[in-house]
């Protein structure tokens, strides 16, 4: 059996079937319209004195463009103050304000469509290497910004060569004990260059941590703790000098200004006047880890 329809339906949609529909199926259930068009388009139309069908018909229009020539994505609404898109592991996530108009938000989409597809495909490349990545004997790989080589060598230590500049291993690891093997390595270089460079800068910026620490945290280079105790990942010593004493002072001038103000960026300017340049160049290093499956 029909629903009753409501007095205004003859005068606004008379009894054609988009109207019915509309009635029937979707009336006093916004959630239905999921992209919130029709909110817009019946304060437009009411705007406009436009009739109760022709907002409908509007609607139809909007629907069959939307679908064909947008990205799926997720929305995210929170107390922000603009809208920004991430792209991570195939997934476009949309954040915005509030109360911004889904069409709002569908324009932005769309007029970042070309970085969208871009990003996309980087991050689908990005996941190919990082599945392919194996380490062998022979293999290249960075520490303190240039490449390197993975040696076997007789016993079972493992090091770094810095005369000949290799890291050994034992002989005979698998792909996987190669990895751990190298990032061992790595943490112990890690721990004693950085801890080098943290003295040697600490004195000139006049401040002391409490203590320097190694970890193998994958987005963070660098922290600095309420108790003055600074962090670094292994990953850090991967990068060039130039780069990791900008981390280094960075996490220094925390000790002093536990914020990104402009006091704190001051601080670091006075002793790496082109951080600016410096820390883009830590961006490359975290494109190409992206590329690197360590673990
Ligand atoms: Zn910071």
């Amino acid at each position: 059996m029909n629903k009753p329809r409501c007095q205004w339906a003859m005068y606004a949609g008379g009894d054609t079937p988009l109207y019915i529909d509309y009635h029937d199926n979707e009336w006093g259930r916004p959630v239905h319209d999921d992209n919130k068009l029709f909110e817009m388009l019946i304060l437009e139309g009411a705007q406009a004195g436009l009739s109760w069908i022709t907002v409908l018909k509007k609607r139809e229009n909007y629907r069959g463009v939307e679908v064909c020539e947008m990205h799926n994505y997720t929305l995210t609404r929170s107390k922000r103050k603009t809208i920004a898109i991430y792209v991570r592991d195939g997934i476009v996530e949309v954040r915005s304000p509030l109360k911004t108009h889904k069409s709002e938000i569908d324009k932005f989409v769309k007029s970042k469509e070309k970085w969208i597809e871009n990003t996309l495909a980087k991050s689908a490349e990005s996941k190919n290497q990082r599945d392919n990545f194996t380490l062998n004997y022979g293999s290249q790989i960075l520490y303190r910004g240039s490449e390197i080589s993975i040696v076997a060598k007789h016993g079972n230590r493992v090091g770094f060569d810095s005369e000949n500049r290799h890291f050994y291993l034992p002989p005979n690891l698998s792909s996987e004990q190669i990895k751990s093997a190298c990032i061992q390595v790595y943490r112990m270089l890690s721990k004693c260059d950085l801890t080098e460079k943290v003295l040697r800068f600490a004195k000139s910026m006049n401040v002391m941590p409490t203590a320097v620490k190694i970890n193998s945290a994958k987005t963070r280079w660098g922290s600095c703790s309420g108790r003055k105790s600074l962090n670094f990942s292994w990953r850090l010593i991967m990068a060039g000098d130039d780069v990791i004493d900008y981390v280094v002072v960075h996490e220094l001038a925390h000790i002093t200004e536990m914020n990104h103000s402009e006091r704190f960026w001051a601080i670091v300017e006075s002793v790496l006047p082109d951080y600016r340049e410096r820390k883009s160049r830590l961006k490359s290093l975290q494109k190409r880890l992206c590329g690197e499956d360590w673990g």
